[in-house]
C-alpha cells in the first residue's frame, strides 16, 4: 500500500511513540529463557502478528502451540517467486523503513534486500488514455493536499462524516474532476483499504508513521518471517472453530482436526474472520469488542501482476497512475523494471472496485485490467505470458485486506481490541492497533504486545 506522509502531526507523534517500541525492543533482547516454564499458550493464526507473539513466549521459555489454517504460514505476508521476481501477495512495501520500524529490524536481521520505491517517478493519465501535462499533476495533487489540510486543520476528531461526504462540503465540484478523484482512490483508497465513501474524514489520516522512504523487499518479504518461525510448534492445516475461555484455569482451543489446551490464548485471525463470526467463543466477546469488530472498517485492494516478452512502458518510470471509471479499477500500476530484470507491471484496483475484482475470475481480471492499459498504450499493449492474482474480499481465512476507520469509529475502537479478555484471551493484529493498523509493523507490534501481557501476568 502506498503511504503519502503529508500529515504534519505525525512527525511530533512518532516522536513520542519510539519511547514505546524502544520499550519492545528491549524486552526483545534480555530473554530470560526460563520465565514462563510451565506457561502454556496456543496461538491462533501464523502471521507476522501470531509469530512474532510466539517468538518471544517461546525465548521466554513458555511452551506454544501455533495454529494455522493455511498451509503455509505467514498470512498477509506471502512472496511468491513463480514469475523470477517477488509477487508479494499481500504486504509489498516496508512503510517507513526507518532502523526503528520493527519490521525493518526483522529485514536486517536476514540481510533483506531493498528497492526505495520513489512516489514522484511517476507519469499520469486522464481517462482518455492522454498523458496529464505537469500543471493538471500539481493541480491535481495540491486539490487532493487541500482537502486533507482542511479535514486536519478544522475537523474534530468525532466528526461523524466520511472522507466523501467532507469533499463534497468543502469543494462539492471535486466531485466531477476525473483527476482529482483519481487522487483520492489510487493514494487514499490504496493506502487505507477502504472506500472514500467509508473512510471517517477525522480518521483516516490520523494514524502514525514512522519516517523514511518505502521501499520493496527485493530478496522476498516473507524471508522476515523465518526467524521468528524457527524452531516453533506450528500445526499447519487446522482451522480453529472455538475457542473456549469459560474456565480460570486455561483455554481450550478447537480445530478440524483437534483440540489444544493453554493457560492463554492469543488470537491473532483477521478482522475480517472475526467479522463473520468464523470462530465461536465461549463465552461470547464481550459487547464493546463484538460492537467495535462490527463498526471497524475492513475492505481489499487487488492485486495483479502482468508479466511480458517485451516492455511496451517506459522502462525508467516506477509508477504509471490511470484515471479510470469507475473509480478504483486498476488505476495504479507498480513497474517491476525499476527494480528486477522482468518485465512485469503490477496493477491495483482498490476502493469498493477492489471488492469487485475480488470476485472475478483470473481470467476477467486479465481482460478487466488489460482494457484500462489498452486505453494508454493501444495496440502496443502484448499478450501476458503469465499472471498472478489476488482474491482477498473472498479468501476465507482473511475476507478482505486490512482495516480502516469508518464514520463514528473512535482510536479505541481499534487499540481496545487488544486488552486481555478474562486476563487469558488476547486478541492480536493489524486491526488492534490504531496508530499503525493495516501495516506488518503495526501487526508485529500487537503480537508483542500480547506476549508481554503474558510476561508481565507470569512475572
Ligand atoms: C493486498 C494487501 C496489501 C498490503 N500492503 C501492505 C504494505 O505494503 N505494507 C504493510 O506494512 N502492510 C501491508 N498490508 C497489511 C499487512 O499485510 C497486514 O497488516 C499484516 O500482514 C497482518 O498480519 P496479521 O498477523 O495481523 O494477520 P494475518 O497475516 O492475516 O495472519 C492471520 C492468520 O490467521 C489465519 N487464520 C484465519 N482464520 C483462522 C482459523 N479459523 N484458524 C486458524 N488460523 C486462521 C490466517 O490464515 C492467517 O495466516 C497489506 C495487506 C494486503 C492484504
Amino acid at each position: 500500500m502506498l503511504n503519502r506522509n503529508i500529515n504534519r502531526r505525525r512527525f511530533i507523534k512518532s516522536v513520542l511513540l519510539t519511547s514505546g517500541v524502544v520499550a519492545v525492543a528491549t524486552r526483545l533482547g534480555v530473554t530470560n529463557a526460563h520465565a514462563l516454564e510451565g506457561t502454556s499458550v496456543v496461538i491462533v493464526g501464523a502471521g507476522i502478528a501470531g509469530l512474532g507473539a510466539a517468538n518471544l513466549l517461546g525465548k521466554q521459555g513458555a511452551s506454544v502451540t501455533v495454529v494455522e489454517a493455511k498451509p503455509h504460514i505467514g498470512g498477509r505476508l506471502l512472496t511468491d517467486w513463480s514469475m523470477g521476481a517477488p509477487f508479494e501477495v499481500g504486504a509489498g512495501w516496508i512503510h517507513g523503513p526507518s532502523s526503528d520500524n520493527p519490521t525493518k529490524q526483522l529485514a536486517e536481521a536476514v540481510g533483506a534486500k531493498y528497492a526505495v520505491t520513489d512516489d514522484e517517478n511517476a507519469v499520469y493519465f486522464d481517462v482518455e488514455g492522454y498523458e496529464y501535462d505537469e500543471d493538471e499533476v500539481e493541480r491535481i495533487i495540491d486539490a487532493w493536499e487541500g482537502v486533507l489540510d482542511h479535514i486536519d486543520n478544522t475537523y474534530e476528531v468525532n466528526d461523524p462524516r466520511s472522507l466523501l461526504q467532507a469533499i463534497k462540503d468543502y469543494r462539492p465540484a471535486y466531485l466531477n474532476d476525473p483527476g482529482i478523484m483519481w487522487a483520492f482512490s489510487a493514494f487514499t483508497e490504496f493506502s487505507k483499504g477502504g472506500a472514500i465513501e467509508k473512510l471517517s474524514a477525522p480518521l483516516f489520516n490520523w494514524d502514525d508513521a514512522f519516517e523514511g522512504a518505502d521501499v520493496v523487499v527485493t530478496s522476498g518479504y516473507d524471508e522476515i518471517l523465518k526467524p521468528l518461525a524457527d524452531g516453533l510448534d506450528i500445526k499447519l492445516s487446522q482451522t480453529v472453530l472455538s475457542i473456549d475461555y469459560s474456565a480460570k484455569e486455561g483455554v481450550v482451543v478447537t480445530t478440524d482436526k483437534g483440540t489444544f489446551t493453554g493457560d492463554y490464548c492469543i488470537c491473532s485471525v483477521p478482522l475480517g474472520v472475526l467479522k463473520a463470526n468464523k470462530i465461536k467463543f465461549s463465552p461470547e466477546l464481550p459487547k464493546d469488542y463484538r460492537n467495535a469488530i462490527e463498526a471497524l472498517g475492513f475492505g481489499s485492494v487487488t492485486k495483479l501482476a502482468l508479466k511480458f516478452d517485451e516492455p511496451f512502458w517506459d522502462i525508467e518510470t516506477q509508477y504509471f497512475g490511470i484515471t479510470t471509471e469507475p473509480k478504483g479499477r486498476w488505476n495504479y500500476w507498480l513497474n517491476y523494471r525499476t527494480f528486477s530484470d522482468e518485465n512485469i507491471l503490477l496493477g491495483l484496483s482498490v476502493g469498493d472496485y477492489a471488492l469487485k475484482a475480488d470476485r472475478m475470475s483470473d481470467e476477467e481480471m486479465v481482460e478487466d485490467a488489460l482494457d484500462v492499459l489498452w486505453n494508454v498504450w493501444e495496440d502496443e499493449v502484448g499478450e501476458p505470458i503469465q499472471i498472478q492474482a489476488t482474491h482477498w474480499a473472498t479468501d476465507p481465512e482473511t475476507l478482505g485486506a486490512y482495516s480502516f476507520p469508518q464514520p463514528g469509529n473512535s482510536k479505541s475502537d481499534f487499540d481496545d481490541l487488544g486488552d486481555p479478555i478474562d486476563g487469558r484471551l488476547i486478541l492480536a493484529g493489524e486491526h488492534t492497533i490504531f496508530d499503525y493498523a493495516g501495516t506488518t509493523h503495526g501487526a508485529y507490534m500487537t503480537g508483542l504486545r500480547a506476549a508481554e501481557f503474558i510476561i508481565d501476568e507470569e512475572s
